[in-house]
């Protein structure tokens, strides 16, 4: 009798009682009950309840049935029949039935495993990984990974059905323009020389344009060797998309549309359209982030103009000093916090870089360590302001703005989730625009590209590129969910001259940017399309429909926060031979 299945386990249902299956698996879990062997085989489809009884199968084949472990693939074929009465599994889609085994085969014997598949809350993360194929048989994993399957395969239909073209640029390359730190590989044939891994196929995407293909996309492989955070890894994956023949509008228009039914269709949840659209400058000033969780409200209040004259010399001397005052009205919080709660919030607040926090608890009488500074009129104006009510809890911070929005930014969150007012069920989405073209780099002592050199400023700022870059504005557009940046692009420079001041206002010489990026310029001069893109973190929006809580669990093969691969061991020393043939010499010091 042949071995192959002619069912999947998950799909084992009250339909077909009295069949004859065969199925294919692993052993997910034994129960021996002497004299009848109870296991449940695993497939990718879900799980199944077979039975062994001496009963229907011969001595020997139960004599093999008794000999199975966890992991042991199997072959079984047997008949589909209702499990006894009181014995059914509401939580399996096939715990209705069972299947009673007729013949069985051990396709592959294996180790105990170095942990159970579904119980490793309490194993060591770094075991996880080196043993991440058997890690990567948990259900949440598996479900995971094919969740992201669909979703690619509906960004390429999506992508598809409107004309865009799906184009593979190379991997072996040159420094591209992202910012961060490259990977590089020596060149055997030209010693000395190096390629870079691409950070992002940002000029091979925008020289597609200019060769006249119109719409493009990938679901391209990009590399940036940074510090890595929780939610970032060495390599990474971006929907990336550029179209010619269009404005901003158009390309937030379309994105909008492939991932609103994208999160419908993978959610089952409505999206709210059209997505709102904010300001860099509104983001920073109401929610302290430019990428801001709009899930709830807590929203940050100027009350600069009220406090310019005021006595109180923190706030005086801030505002005469380019500074501002604003506040975050914690609703309820004066007669729910303990005075500790609040110290706790103050040393939070100097933690996230603040010189302090003001508090006004509003009570019958207010109150507040810096009350008696404060003239009446002013008091009551803050609170108009900020719609303070009895019980409510009033947090000012003074400072220059940046350092306001960014410590009133993350106390919002703070105070967000410590008061339970994220619902976790939402999918919030929110378009940031109008970025500022250029970002101070106090390192560096000038002024570099805030998304990339490529990005096209404002029609109504070309004049003050190279005057006045701190208040250029960008044509380029973030997406947000629920506060996390799922994506960003921006409409292009598509005229050299323009290019060629972009450069010169990040402070390249003529000679630096043509060694850096003449190529590319020199193409602008072959009839460039106005044109513009936008890329995708393909690897947290997986995370996010998902319901993930790291990258990690939505990648198949992830590195550690250290950039190993821990399950084969990469990096690692290459041969003499290797290093020989390729001139490396390293010295240890
Ligand atoms: N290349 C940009 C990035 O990786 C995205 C874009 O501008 O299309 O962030």
């Amino acid at each position: 009798m042949s071995w192959k299945r002619t069912h999947h386990c998950g799909t084992i249902s009250k339909e077909l009682v009295g069949q004859t299956v065969t199925l294919n698996g692993w052993v997910n879990r034994r129960r021996d009950l002497g004299g009848l062997i109870f296991i449940d085989l695993r497939d990718r489809s879900g799980l199944v309840q077979i039975v062994c009884s001496p009963e229907t199968l011969t001595a020997d084949q139960y004599r093999r049935a008794e000999k199975l472990r966890q992991e042991f693939v199997l072959s079984v074929t047997g008949i589909v029949q209702p499990r006894p009465e009181g014995q059914t599994n509401p939580e399996l889609a096939s715990g209705e039935v069972e299947v009673q085994v007729q013949s069985l085969q051990i396709l592959a014997e294996s180790k105990t495993p170095p942990f159970h598949i579904d119980r490793v809350e309490d194993v060591d993360d770094s075991l996880l990984l080196k043993y991440r194929y058997l890690n990567l048989r948990q259900k949440h994993l598996q479900d995971a990974i094919i969740t992201r399957h669909r979703i690619v395969h509906f960004v390429r239909n999506f992508l598809d059905s409107r004309g865009f073209l799906e184009i593979e640029t190379p991997m072996l390359t040159k420094s591209t323009p992202e910012g961060a730190r490259d990977y590089v590989v020596p060149s055997r044939i030209h010693t000395g020389k190096f390629y870079a891994l691409p950070q992002s196929p940002q000029l091979f995407k925008q020289l597609l344009m200019i060769a006249g293909f119109e719409r493009y996309y990938q679901i391209a492989r990009c590399f940036r060797d940074e510090d890595l955070r929780a939610d970032r890894q060495p390599e990474f994956t971006q929907i990336d998309v550029e179209m010619s023949f269009v404005d901003a509008d158009d390309i937030m228009q379309i994105m909008e549309e492939m991932i609103v039914n994208l999160t419908e269709t993978i959610t089952g949840k409505r999206i709210k359209t059209p997505i709102p659209r904010i300001s860099y400058q509104e983001a920073m000033l109401r929610y302290g982030s430019d990428r801001p969780d709009t899930r709830f409200g807590l929203e940050i209040v100027e009350v600069t103009d009220a406090v310019a004259e005021s006595e109180f010399k923190v706030f005086a001397a801030t505002v005469a000093g380019g500074g501002v005052v604003r506040g975050i009205n914690a609703k309820g919080c004066g007669a729910k916090f303990s005075r500790r709660e609040i110290d706790e919030l103050v040393k939070m607040a100097t933690d996230f870089g603040a010189k302090g926090l003001v508090w006004f608890n509003i009570d019958e009488t207010i109150k507040s360590p810096v009350a008696k500074f404060l003239s009446e009129s002013e008091i009551q104006a803050i609170c108009d302001k900020l719609g303070a009510e009895q019980g409510d809890l009033l947090l000012l911070v003074a400072d220059a703005p940046a350092a306001a929005a960014e410590v009133l930014g993350r106390l919002r969150l703070h105070l967000g989730s410590k008061l339970e007012l994220i619902d976790p069920d939402r999918f919030d989405f929110l378009w940031v625009v109008d970025w500022p073209l250029f970002e101070y780099n106090e390192e560096e002592g000038r002024y570099t590209a805030a998304h990339h050199p490529f990005t096209a400023p404002h029609d109504d700022d070309v004049a003050i590129l190279t005057t006045d870059q701190q208040n250029v504005r960008a044509k380029a557009y973030d997406l947000v969910l629920n506060g996390v940046e799922l994506g960003g692009g921006s409409v292009r420079i598509s005229n050299k001259d323009l290019q060629m001041k972009m450069f010169k206002a990040l402070g390249f010489t003529p000679e630096e940017a043509h060694d850096k990026f003449g190529f590319f310029l020199e193409a602008f001069e072959y009839g460039a399309p106005p044109h513009g893109g936008i890329a995708f973190g393909l690897d947290r929006l997986v995370m996010l429909l998902t319901g993930s809580s790291s990258i990690r669990d939505v990648i198949a093969f992830p590195k550690t926060t250290s950039a190993l691969d821990l399950m084969v061991n990469a990096p690692s020393e290459i041969s003499e031979q290797q290093l020989k043939e390729l001139k490396l010499n390293f010295k240890t010091h």
